[in-house]
């Protein structure tokens, strides 16, 4: 196979095995940690048409308020003035592109939110499945709002909405089983609705479609933790996966950064016993009990604790004591075990804040993507579609 016939069949088993594109609609599970039984759903701009389950309510779209909810295993709807009737699944469709609207949980009562493009609801067991059919990139632009918050730079905006769009569409299928693309909740990427902040849909808009493949055209998992303590790591260090894009890089760009160190004050006692009766280390051997309660972790991170025969992973220990992260020294100070640590998370991929630094001294986000991620390309998804009209 020649490199440029090469290159198009890859990128179509991209497109094939992942069917991306700028104009999908997706479906973001909505209030997935507390189903909710009864909502109110306003429209804010544009009309929507309403179907109840296969009718359509009005043909010219409608701009009223609804009330839905659940009654046994139906949703009782109600307009402003009427009772609508019952159905299992009801739909309301935008009718411009920029439609959108707001949604009010009652029971149990939730804050009002504001959502771009479509509403969809059915009836489950527990509660109302609320799932949000929205345009990816008004997605993303509301992922970016909640993961990076109000007040970064533009460049750093830019390269979340890059992250946030390769995570998305590397994850269609996380949640195949409750009928859409990916849950609102951290467990997918945090999504609080539509983001009004214009740095943040611009960076969207500026960054449209461009998502991070691998030297294989695979999208990568773009993994990101908040702060690597001035050292990122391989992947397989922290999980069982060997990804080539995730290698450890020295980072300094991170470690004047809020998250840079930590320190935990543990007793001697509680320390020894954990290490005894949980991980049976050899606490009553003299030369084991002083590495016990000393563990310099100086030159570079280690995966595990003083002793390699026992293999203790640091990273059990992080989440017994939950820790900010594996890479902490120890040392004994009197009657206490004093841990000083570096960074905040499990390190591996794009660190947060030396991102956030770097883009701060004017580091380009295609810069700051090739520092954290080793032999990565950006590829535009547009590209993908046009080969598909082909
Ligand atoms: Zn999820
Ligand atoms: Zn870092």
């Amino acid at each position: 196979m020649n490199k440029s016939f090469r290159l198009i069949f890859t990128l179509l088993t991209l497109f094939f095995s992942v069917k991306p594109s700028v104009a999908q609609k997706l479906k973001i599970g909505m209030l997935t940690v507390l189903p909710s039984t009864k909502v109110i759903f306003t429209p804010l701009a544009g009309n929507y048409k309403v179907w109840l389950d296969a009718t359509l309510l009005n043909s010219e779209g409608v701009a009223d308020v609804f009330q839905l909810s659940l009654d046994g295993d139906s949703i009782e709807v109600k307009s402003f003035e009427r009772n609508v009737g019952k159905c299992k699944k009801i739909v309301f469709e935008a009718q411009l592109k920029e439609g959108s609207f707001k949604l009010k949980s009652i029971i149990p009562e939730a804050k009002v939110k504001v959502y771009d493009n479509d509403l969809e609801v059915s009836s489950l067991q527990n509660g109302l499945r609320l799932i949000n059919k929205v345009n990816i990139e008004n997605y993303i632009a509301g992922v970016v709002q909640s993961e990076a918050g109000g007040h970064s730079t533009a460049e750093y905006y830019k390269l979340q909405a890059i992250l946030c769009r390769t995570y998305a569409l590397s994850n269609l299928r996380k949640h195949e089983a409750d009928s859409f693309n990916l849950c609102d909740q951290v467990h997918c990427q945090a999504y609080k609705g539509k983001s009004e902040n214009p740095s943040i849909l611009s960076a969207v808009h500026e960054t449209s479609g461009l998502v991070i493949v691998d030297d294989d055209m695979n999208l990568i998992s773009a993994a990101f933790s908040s702060n690597c303590g001035g050292q990122t790591v391989n992947s397989e260090d922290v999980w069982t996966l060997t990804a080539s894009y995730l290698r450890g890089v020295k980072d300094t760009f991170c470690l004047r950064m809020p998250n840079a160190r930590w320190q935990k004050k543990i007793p001697r006692s509680d320390w020894l016993s954990y290490l005894y009766l949980k991980q049976k280390y050899p606490v009553d051997d003299s030369i084991r009990y002083k590495e016990a309660l000393s563990f310099p972790q100086t030159k570079g991170r280690e995966q595990f604790f003083a002793d390699k025969d026992l293999k203790i992973p640091l990273k059990t220990i992080r989440s017994d004591w939950q820790l900010k992260s594996t890479y902490f020294s120890l040392e004994q100070q009197n009657d206490t075990i004093l841990l000083n640590g570096r960074g905040y998370g499990h390190g591996v991929g794009l660190c947060q804040e030396g991102a956030m630094h770097m883009a701060q001294m004017g580091t380009s986000y295609k810069d700051i993507i090739n520092f954290y991620y080793t032999k990565v390309h950006l590829v535009d998804l547009t590209v993908l579609n046009f080969l598909k009209e082909d």
